[in-house]
């Protein structure tokens, strides 16, 4: 791997998911890895942009969407993001889908994540519908 670049992906659609220690963190990283599975995008590291890693802030960049899974209102990813000037094209809260946050667990169950998942195809065909 050369300098600062991030070979795990990105292109057309980038998918970053807070991944926190939380269900609902989980949860956001679960439907990130199955999108990308799926073809739906590619996940790429959010917290290399934390990290402020160029090659990975180009990455996100150079995406024509940015989908963005926070876990809670805490919203740690969006701003992430906001710290290097990304802006989410397709913003998904797990909690605003009726997933309660429960401290201490990570355990989810499949509907969840296919929850979670069913809202960023939504989010991701409506805004080609706009265009
Ligand atoms: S948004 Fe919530 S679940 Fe995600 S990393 Fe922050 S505190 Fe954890």
């Amino acid at each position: 791997m050369s300098g600062e670049r991030c070979l795990c992906g990105g292109g057309d659609v980038v998918i970053y998911s807070c991944s926190g220690a939380a269900n609902v963190g989980q949860i956001a990283n679960q439907a990130a890895v199955e999108l990308t599975q799926e073809g739906v995008g590619t996940m790429n590291c959010a917290v290399g942009i934390g990290a402020l890693v160029s090659g990975m802030i180009a990455t996100g960049r150079g995406s024509r969407r940015i989908v963005a899974i926070d876990g809670c209102p805490l919203k740690c990813l969006k701003k992430v993001l906001e710290k290097v000037q990304l802006e989410p094209s397709d913003y998904i809260l797990v909690t605003d889908l009726g997933i309660e946050k429960t401290i201490g667990s990570r355990s989810f169950t499949r509907e969840q994540v296919v929850k979670v998942k069913d809202e960023v195809v939504k989010s991701i065909k409506l805004e080609a519908q706009r265009i």
